[in-house]
């Protein structure tokens, strides 16, 4: 039986590189993927850090690979073919995924609606017909590999948010998933970008991406409040998990306007809901990343035309036996880290 190099949670907080088994051939709906590209995710450290996943379980969500056997039932694809995966999987045909919200599609519920074992030389694909898209020869891996998690999560915010053209748009923090939402922001048609950051690299980053603005985290309400004549934003998106930061996003956003709530609040049990007048005539709209192969193929083709770059986001790059590293880093936020290309 062949055997994969991957990545492994370990215990809780630990994660470690162990040669897991791989299946000769793929079981029906499956694909059996090679990896040409892996990262790290912020989710990933929540998994590792404080969710109750069993140790053993093989990490990695995002991955752009080579198709190398198809199980029964896959027709969309075939050995040999470039892909980028979705890190939700979906059946395409239940009614979620028919009313085109296949990130909470009910044959894949969680907990086995996540992708597993993208850190690793192989891993599987369940729901595979529509859960991959096939690359164009024109992108490269570092292009594209966004388009399964990060990307179209900043796209869902802006778009679930109900962005009008010209709107005044604040996100707070601009960590990758932030700096996606700042990147479509401008893409889907923004008037004012205001971004929050603290970090010097990640406030320059977000001005690359398309912020106009950048306001430190610790005056950000009074700041965005000045900027807006004290009307407040159209649109506050919220991409930490912080109370703090979900808090001064209702803060900053006018009567009427949308707070979008992207952040993974993983560490905090309950987030109360502001009531000293920030709460009332706010619509508050969370979003779980938006998946699927039509998905997938739209963000690529923004990407392809130029309209967007999110290469810029990869700040390290380390071979794919140094994951467990990779996580250290990411954790610490080392080195202006935002993403690390894991390569075998
Ligand atoms: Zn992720
Ligand atoms: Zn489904």
């Amino acid at each position: 039986m062949p055997t994969s190099l991957t990545c492994v949670k370990a215990g809780q907080g630990q994660v470690a590189m162990q040669n897991i088994p791989m299946p000769d051939q793929p079981g029906p709906g499956q694909a059996l993927v090679r990896t040409t590209l892996s990262t790290v995710c912020g989710s990933d450290i929540h998994i590792v850090d404080e969710l109750p996943v069993p140790a053993g379980v093989p990490m990695g969500h995002e991955a752009v690979g080579v198709v190398e056997a198809i199980g029964p039932g896959v027709t969309a694809f075939r050995p040999g073919d470039r892909v980028v995966v979705s890190c939700l999987l979906s059946c395409g045909v239940c009614v979620r995924c028919q009313e085109g919200n296949s990130q909470v599609c009910q044959t894949f519920a969680a907990p086995n609606n996540l992708l597993f074992g993208a850190q690793g030389q192989y891993f599987l694909v369940n729901g595979a017909q529509t859960s991959m898209a096939k690359v164009p020869d024109s992108l490269e891996d570092e292009q594209v590999i966004f388009v399964g998690d990060i990307l179209s999560t900043g796209f869902g915010a802006i778009e679930r948010a109900g962005l009008r053209t010209g709107d005044t748009v604040a996100i707070f923090a601009q960590g990758p998933v932030g700096l996606c939402a700042t990147m479509a922001a401008r893409a889907l048609g923004a008037g004012l970008i205001i971004a929050v950051e603290g970090i010097p690299e990640r406030q320059a980053m977000a001005k690359r991406m398309g912020a106009d603005i950048v306001v430190e985290p610790n005056e950000a309400v009074q700041r965005i409040m000045a900027l807006t004549n004290n009307v407040g934003v159209d649109v506050a998106v919220e991409a930490l998990g912080h109370q703090a930061t979900f808090e001064n996003a209702c803060a900053v956003t006018r009567w009427g306007g949308t707070v979008s709530s992207v952040g993974v609040y993983g560490a905090f049990p309950t987030l109360t809901l502001p009531t000293t007048g920030t709460f009332l005539h706010r619509r508050i709209i969370t979003t779980l990343c938006p998946v699927g192969t039509d998905r997938m193929e739209r963000l690529m083709r923004l990407i392809e035309r130029g309209r967007i770059d999110p290469r810029p986001l990869f700040t390290h790059h380390m071979k794919l036996e140094e994951t467990p590293a990779a996580y250290e880093r990411f954790r610490k936020r080392e080195g202006g880290v935002l993403k690390i290309a894991l390569r075998p």
